[in-house]
């Protein structure tokens, strides 16, 4: 799931590095162009993005996920972040419900959708760690990056930035979760089903 995810975000941050530079992320001239091209065979070698779906999606149906997510879930954290748990026990009650039918449906549709179930398992167990990170008993002064950092009424608290990183990524992510459930739980196999006539006949050698 870690290398899964941070491969595919590292490759969603170079993306979006270089279509804020413009032209100038595009030439060879500047480092982000080498940096998109770094990032791209992150997904593919060490294995494949799919490879690793098909990978974790066990685990996330056989119930190693849910459980490590309920270990997650029975920490102690900050009461400012109680909504966004709440939100985080919503969104796992929606995974298991996915779960259900997709394991109804076989082994097959297991792997048709494996990559939405892992997403949600990873959005979740994301979550969790960054409330886990914004309940932190240490806490310090850091730069908020306003003003060019030169004065000390510049600096927020480490612990609340880190509270405002998991709400933004939380609330971000529920509906996501929610679509993704969604998705998973329609029960279209057309893939399997209407392949040739949805993208054209596979051509003969
Ligand atoms: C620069 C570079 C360095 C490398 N260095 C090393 C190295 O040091 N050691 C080493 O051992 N290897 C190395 N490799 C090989 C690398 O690990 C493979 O390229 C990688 O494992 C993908 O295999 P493949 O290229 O044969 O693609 P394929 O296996 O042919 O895959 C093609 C596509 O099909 C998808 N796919 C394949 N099987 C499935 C499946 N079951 N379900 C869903 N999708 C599937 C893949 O995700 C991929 O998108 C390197 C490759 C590159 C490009």
């Amino acid at each position: 799931m870690s290398k899964y995810y941070c491969s595919e975000m590292c490759n969603r941050v170079a993306y979006d590095s270089m279509q804020v530079l413009g032209g100038s992320g595009y030439m060879r001239d500047y480092a982000c162009e080498r940096h998109a091209r770094d990032a791209r065979i992150t997904t593919i070698y060490e294995g494949t993005s799919q490879l690793q779906i098909v990978a974790a999606v066990r685990g996330v149906c056989s119930g190693t996920a849910e459980r490590f997510i309920a270990e997650l879930a029975g920490q102690d954290y900050e009461p400012q972040l109680n909504d966004l748990l709440s939100k985080l026990a919503e969104g796992t009650k929606q995974l298991k419900k996915t779960i259900a039918f997709v394991k109804e449906q076989g082994t097959e549709y297991m792997d048709l959708y494996g990559r939405g179930l892992v997403d949600i398992a990873i959005d979740l167990i994301n979550g969790y760690l960054f409330c886990g990170q914004a309940s932190s008993k240490f806490d310090m002064a850091v730069w908020s990056g306003e003003g060019g950092g030169t004065s000390e009424s510049e600096k927020v608290s480490m612990r609340q930035r880190k509270a405002m990183v998991a709400r933004r990524y939380i609330n971000t992510n529920a509906s996501k979760i929610a679509a993704l459930a969604g998705l998973v739980c329609s029960g279209d196999k057309s893939t399997f089903t209407d392949y040739e006539a949805l993208i054209g006949p596979i051509p003969a050698e």
